[in-house]
């Protein structure tokens, strides 16, 4: 009965079947040997991003970057060197590619959580070195608009995940979104800057769990930077000692898309 079972099947009763049949690759039906893993071909086609990259936003450097930006400007690549980001170091597990869409959305849309745990310890050796260094681990909020079509903060997740496999205290909900931005589209660039830089703020009943603490902001897709951004001036309000930025995924190149 069970061999009769198409995939997308098995996909929709795939946290039952995983106790009764061989796992599949995180990215296709291959079946794999442990659950969590991607198939030979799958993981060839991931766009792991590995040092050199910018210490701060993470975006991979070619090794004649690397060495060009040793000797002139640092690990810090010509974007963020122009405009820095008000984090301390950065890092991104993944290239937003279509490889990668494939392990972000869903789970991002909720029909697969077991890809949280998967994402979580790709970011782990990503950001070994951020997470080690935490005290508590804080995930980007959920945008307001889109709590009404989705179940949970992917963000939030993922979180969860790298906090149980560190070691380190997670504040699930320390950031809250205090106010919509879904205007924001309309904006010249600069006021939506501004508008997005106060869109976010630390939970008031959560100040104590984060004031004098190093923070790692957690988040599953790094675009233009701007949620962050928000993220991190929240953070200074809440007098934080420090705050690193992780995510599974960059796309290459947002400030010049
Ligand atoms: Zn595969
Ligand atoms: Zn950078």
């Amino acid at each position: 009965m069970i061999i009769g079972f198409g995939s997308g099947v098995r996909r929709a009763g795939r946290a039952v079947l995983d106790l009764l049949l061989p796992p599949l690759c995180l990215t296709c039906d291959a079946v794999v040997d442990t659950p969590g893993a991607f198939c030979p071909a799958c993981f060839r086609q991931t766009g792991f991003i590995t040092p050199p990259c910018c210490e701060t936003c993470g975006a991979p450097f070619s090794r004649a970057e690397a060495a060009v930006g040793a000797a002139r400007r640092g690990r810090m690549c010509a974007d963020c060197q122009d405009d820095p980001p008000p984090w301390g170091r950065g890092r991104a597990a993944l290239r937003y590619d279509a490889q990668a869409r494939r392990l972000v959305l869903p789970l991002k849309y909720g029909d697969r959580t077991e890809l949280a745990p998967a994402l979580a310890a790709m970011m782990m050796r990503a950001g070994a070195e951020l997470v080690r260094e935490a005290e508590v681990i804080v995930p980007v909020p959920l945008h307001r608009t889109r709590l009404i079509s989705r179940r949970f903060n992917q963000a939030a997740l993922i979180a969860g995940q790298i906090g149980r496999l560190g070691g380190r205290a997670v504040v699930l909900d320390g950031l809250v979104r205090v106010r919509r931005t879904a205007a924001l589209a309309e904006l010249p660039a600069q006021a939506r800057a501004v508008e997005m830089d106060r869109a976010i703020a630390v939970r008031p009943g959560r100040l104590e769990r984060l004031r004098g603490r190093r923070v790692l902001l957690v988040d599953d897709v790094l675009t233009s930077g701007s949620t962050a951004r928000a993220c991190a001036f929240a953070l200074m309000t809440a007098e934080v000692a420090w705050i690193d930025l992780l995510v599974a995924a960059r796309v290459s190149d947002p400030r010049r898309r």
